[in-house]
């Protein structure tokens, strides 16, 4: 087995890797699913318990500044997807958020009944709008398409098209831009979900002219299991959007105690209740880890690892089935095999020490975090998928059994 990969040399990342804590004898290919522990972040959860609850109390909500946090965070994640300072929040759920913009989003096109949905979206970014469209009851149709006939449905009926950027199963990536210009030009406004995109590839809002966006800070944020997720709100729509979760976080001024809601200036007006100070938290110190890259340097090497890890298990596992593009400009940061026998398939491995992850019916999912892998991970990866295909080694009770999370 190798030790080094030539493709190691002259990594500008490699160094990354000691930012973070995983365990020894543990490849990880599932940074897209739930983040690695970056090293420094107990000593700042053990402050930020012991310190500044344990001894602030209630001054810590001025003193440490907690009430900014949800905006804080969200700064340190608008450089990361080519969003504008004040312009994201870091607040609740990702399922939550799109309920807060695809609600803000319809609100602001009444004639409009339309939203437009591929049937490569995550399933709960459908569930809650077929739950929104049957609360507003009226008259929305949610309209779900497959993935490559997105833009030929994109008419002038359509109120929002709501997109996840990369397939959570297969990888293959959207054209943000091209599919929002589309959708500005028949007059609908566009929401993307950038749950694998933010910190796995270059993002630009801006650019795109997206109008609103949510993603998760527990995949390739490491902002830890269910860590606050975020949402953006592009410049032009930040002082009319109407809010539809009317919490007094989000009005003008909270200490105020009015009976009248008045919704805060900006992107302040999406936050709901209380930030949760010590997740947020977590996410806030594990996002410094990014303060020093430059994600065009960070897709390249997720490139170069994907590209890896593609031809080598093509050429040495012929019995799995390419599910992601084969294209790296047409995928996020991920690839996926369709095996008849996948989850006990992804059970042999994560026994064997290589974890990634399984989705119904029959997908392996493998994500690649430039962060912390190098490409001799990615051949030792390999050599175990080999290793347990030939020797059917994946075909033992013990591994079919499903546990509730896969
Ligand atoms: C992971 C993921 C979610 C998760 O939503 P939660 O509310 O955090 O459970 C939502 N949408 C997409 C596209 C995802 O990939």
């Amino acid at each position: 087995m190798p030790v080094t990969h030539p493709l190691d040399e002259n990594d500008p990342l490699a160094a990354k890797k000691t930012a973070f804590s995983l365990p020894e004898g543990v490849i990880y290919l599932d940074g897209n699913s739930l983040g690695v522990l970056p090293a420094h972040v107990p000593d700042r959860m053990q402050q930020v318990i012991k310190k500044e609850w344990g001894e602030s109390l209630i001054r810590g909500w001025n003193d440490h500044d907690w009430i900014d946090l949800p905006q804080r965070v969200g700064d340190k994640i608008a450089r990361l997807i080519g969003a504008q300072p004040g312009t994201v929040i870091a607040a609740d759920s990702t399922s939550i958020n799109v309920f807060k913009v695809l609600a803000a989003a319809l609100a602001l096109r009444p004639e409009r009944k339309v939203i437009l949905s591929d049937n490569g979206n995550f399933p709960t970014d459908l569930y809650v709008a077929s739950g929104l469209k049957d609360l507003l009851d009226q008259g929305h149709e949610l309209r779900i398409v497959a993935p490559e006939e997105v833009e030929a449905a994109i008419g002038d009926d359509l109120a929002v098209l709501m997109l996840t950027e990369v397939d959570y199963k297969t990888g293959r990536k959207h054209d943000m831009k091209a599919l929002t210009a589309k959708a500005h030009g028949a007059g609908a406004l566009a929401i993307w979900d950038l749950a694998h995109s933010a910190g796995a590839l270059p993002v630009d809002l801006a650019g795109a002219k997206a109008d609103f966006a949510v993603g998760c800070g527990y995949k390739y944020l490491n902002g830890g299991p269910g860590a606050p997720a975020f949402l953006y709100v592009g410049p032009e729509h930040q002082d009319n959007v109407r809010p539809p979760l009317t919490g007094w976080m989000g009005h003008e001024a909270p200490f105020a105690f009015d009976l009248d809601y008045r919704p805060d200036t900006g992107i302040g007006r999406m936050r709901v209740g209380t930030p949760p100070v010590l997740s947020l938290s977590a996410l806030d110190a594990a996002l410094d880890i990014f303060d020093d890259v430059d994600m065009t340097v960070l897709r390249r090497k997720s490139v170069s690892l994907c590209e890896l890890f593609l031809s080598e298990v093509e050429a040495r596992c012929p019995e799995l089935v390419l599910a992601s593009p084969r294209d790296p400009e047409r995928r996020g940061s991920q690839i996926s095999f369709r095996f008849d026998n996948g989850y006990a398939l992804m059970q042999a491995l994560i026994a064997h020490g290589v974890i990634g992850d399984f989705r119904a019916p029959d997908t392996v999912r493998f994500g690649f975090t430039p962060l912390y892998l190098s490409h001799a991970d990615v051949v030792r990866a390999v050599d175990i998928l080999e290793t347990i295909l030939t020797g059917r080694l994946w075909d033992r009770n013990e591994f079919k059994t499903k546990q509730k999370v896969t």
